[in-house]
């Protein structure tokens, strides 16, 4: 490509989209690159997905303030992105006399109209199921979920729907000067660029280092959860915290916008960016989880997994012009709550680029991105109504989730589209419900295969040579359904 863009972005995680997006507002040429095939393949795809409140944002950090400047945008990213955060509220819960002085400081902290601790019997109407021993308990109305998947992906949609280029796959390696501009250097070739961003999550420090920048390496810090079936639905409506002890907001328990409860995340140095899960990891995250809700239903656990936060020391965000390179952004140590802010970051980039001279000329043709349908949450009528219009709508191809091929089709060939099973189980939630791919993963690489136009044994899991089969055990029936 020899094209030369007014904006790079490097990373495709909910941090690059955002920027994406804030910038697809203006009047620019803009590429996203992302080293993996997919967008949301990084820090983004494994968190917690909560939309923290003013309550929880920390002073005297940038972090902080921008935190605070992102909760103005949830409104009209909500409208743009055609998606909706699930308005929850939050419990906060004391344990203790000692505990009530954090409770204070998060009402005066948020001033949120609403927001009121609680005593434990007011605190038990809300929430049938929580510990006996609670001395009293936050209520924020305001705590926000999201899917952290969804999120990314609609936000990595509309920057495409309006003129974003995306590259994937594509892992940029260093900089190089070009004139007054940036020659970003990948494996397959060179991008230019008068303006670059550098928000590859783990690998953010180390792009910085790479361009002469002197920022200490991340130190990642593990988190691991337990998802519980969707047969728990309703075993909790609020997000609950519980009062902090150490360096995090602690294991909490929490509803997801899919209806399955999400327990964690715990906190443990993790070595060589390892996302595994551990025994005695799970096992606190389970003590955690039974401290706010006893009966909690651990026996219904239907996955596990763990995310990292990349750490600097002071634990704040660092976002800064490289000193060799003027026009090359730097975001390092974006770890919780980059989703929340990630709005915030996004408009605070776009001012640091106008301060130092990109033009931002605002658009009057930006598309407002419309979702498609969601086969489980239509009513009746509309579901028979699609499935007059086109009989994919009628083949279900994930009976855990109620996933139709046409879903499945539609999440491959949108864009920035699907093209690893993970990337359609995180837009679509096809291997995501109880059985875990026990049975839909059979059929879905033939299913992709064919609609990709591609040979079954190329479908990869999440890497470039993750691939999905393997040598042919047994042999199909000619002509078997695949649905
Ligand atoms: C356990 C845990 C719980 C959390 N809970 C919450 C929460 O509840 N609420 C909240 O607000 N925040 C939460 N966070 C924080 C939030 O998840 C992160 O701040 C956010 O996802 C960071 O997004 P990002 O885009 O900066 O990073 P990433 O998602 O990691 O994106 C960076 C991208 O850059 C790509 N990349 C890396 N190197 C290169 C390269 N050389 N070339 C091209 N591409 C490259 C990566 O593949 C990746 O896709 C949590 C984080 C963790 C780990």
């Amino acid at each position: 490509m020899n094209e030369e863009f007014d904006v790079i972005i490097i990373g495709g995680g909910v941090v690059g989209c955002a920027i994406a997006w804030y910038l697809a507002h203006f009047d620019l040429q803009i590429l996203l690159l992302e080293k993996e095939l997919d967008v949301c393949s990084g820090v983004s795809k494994a968190n917690t997905g909560i939309i923290h409140s003013r309550s929880y944002w920390t002073p005297h950090t940038l972090k902080g303030e921008l935190h605070l400047r992102s909760l103005s945008w949830i409104e009209q990213a909500e409208k743009e992105l055609d998606i909706e955060f699930l308005k929850t509220g939050a419990l906060t819960m004391a344990f203790s006399r000692d505990d009530l002085e954090f409770l204070q400081t998060l009402k005066e902290r948020g001033k949120i109209e609403g927001a009121q601790i609680l005593a434990p019997r007011e605190a038990h109407t809300l929430e049938p199921m929580i510990s006996d021993k609670i001395f009293a308990a936050y209520y924020d109305p305001e705590t926000r979920v999201a899917s952290p998947f969804e999120l990314n992906i609609a936000l990595a949609e509309s920057a495409f729907l309006n003129g974003v280029h995306f590259i994937l796959g594509q892992e940029v390696v260093g900089f190089e000067e070009e004139k007054s501009i940036v020659g970003v250097l990948t494996e397959n070739g060179k991008y230019l660029s008068r303006w670059v961003v550098n928000c590859a999550g783990l690998s953010s420090s180390y792009l910085a280092q790479k361009s002469g920048d002197n920022i200490p390496s991340l130190r990642p810090l593990r988190g691991e959860y337990l998802v519980l079936d969707r047969e728990c639905r309703g075993l909790v409506h609020h997000v609950l915290y519980p009062v902090p002890v150490g360096e995090t907001k602690g294991i909490l328990v929490s509803p997801t916008t899919d209806g399955n409860i999400l327990v964690g995340p715990n906190l443990e140095p993790a070595e060589d960016e390892d996302t595994s899960t551990t025994k005695e990891g799970l096992k606190e995250v389970e003590e955690g989880g039974k401290k706010l809700i006893p009966s909690l239903p651990v026996s219904q656990t239907i996955a596990t997994f763990s995310g990292l936060r990349p750490t600097l020391p002071d634990r704040d965000f660092h976002i800064f012009f490289s000193s060799r390179f003027p026009s090359l952004l730097h975001l390092v140590g974006i770890e919780s709550p980059g989703l929340t802010a990630s709005f915030g970051i996004a408009e605070y980039v776009g001012d640091l680029l106008h301060k130092r001279g990109l033009k931002l000329r605002e658009r009057s043709d930006f598309v407002i991105r419309s979702s498609f349908p969601v086969f489980r949450k239509l009513p009746w009528e509309e579901r028979e109504r699609l499935i007059q219009e086109d009989d994919n709508w009628g083949k279900i191809v994930c009976r855990c989730e109620e996933v139709t091929v046409a879903e499945v089709k539609h999440a491959l060939l949108s864009s920035p589209g699907a093209s690893t099973l993970d990337g359609l189980k995180r837009r679509v939630r096809v291997m995501m419900g109880r059985c875990q791919g026990g049975f839909c993963g059979m059929r879905l690489p033939f299913l992709m295969a064919e609609t990709l136009g591609l040979e079954e044994r190329r479908i990869v899991k999440s890497g470039r040579n993750s691939f999905y089969l393997g040598e042919e055990t047994k042999e199909v029936r000619s002509g078997a359904s695949l649905y």
